[in-house]
């Protein structure tokens, strides 16, 4: 029988680097699967198309009410949800969500390894918010959410990393998947 996967959930403000975090993991790592979430947000300029499902909220709502998500939350006015995962056989699966998403995943999947990704400090958040093209409200907007997150955050996380450089941040990471992989 081939093992049940492991989920690891990647939480953090936005502007700390999870997604880039996400994207070297699945580099280092094939036997990790990134599960693509929806979100009623609109593309950002220069966005992949594939970054996520873009829908509208009514087909949002209708995915939720035949339990396609495996959680969904509303973050600064959008929805955002994951669909029940189905990775490949050998895969485990790595989602990068808010910390509310992350705490339904705890109650459905108590086994799930969360981890919080931390900005070295705020002026490096916003630095990075304001790189990918935010305008200056939503910046000031993430970071003061970002604050509440952190500090949450730490509550249910069971690993921090702190992300200084993205190198350094995924060896972490991969460290603590190497670990769960030999404990099951
Ligand atoms: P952004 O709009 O910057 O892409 O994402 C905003 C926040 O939503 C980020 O913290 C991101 O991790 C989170 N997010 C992305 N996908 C999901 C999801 O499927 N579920 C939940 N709960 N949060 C998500």
């Amino acid at each position: 029988m081939p093992a049940e996967p492991l989920i690891i959930v990647l939480i953090g403000p936005g502007g700390t680097g999870k997604g880039t975090v996400a994207e070297r993991l699945l580099d280092a790592d094939e036997a990790l699967w990134l599960s693509r979430s929806w979100t009623t947000r609109s593309p950002r300029e220069g966005e992949a198309a594939d970054a996520y499902v873009f829908v509208d909220r009514e087909e949002f709502e209708a995915h939720v009410q035949r339990g396609g998500f495996l959680e969904w939350a509303e973050f600064l006015g959008n929805c955002y949800g994951t669909p029940v995962p189905q990775p490949p056989e050998g895969h485990d699966v790595l989602l990068e969500i808010e910390l509310e998403g992350a705490i339904q995943v705890l109650e459905r999947r108590p086994d799930a390894v969360v981890i919080l990704l931390a900005p070295p400090s705020e002026e490096a958040q916003a630095a990075r918010l304001r790189g990918r093209g935010d305008p200056e409200e939503h910046v000031v907007k993430r970071v003061a959410k970002g604050r509440e997150e952190l500090a949450r955050g730490q509550e249910i996380a069971h690993h921090v990393v702190v992300n200084h450089e993205v190198e350094q941040a995924v060896a972490e990471v991969l460290g603590i998947l190497d670990a769960r992989r030999q404990d099951r």
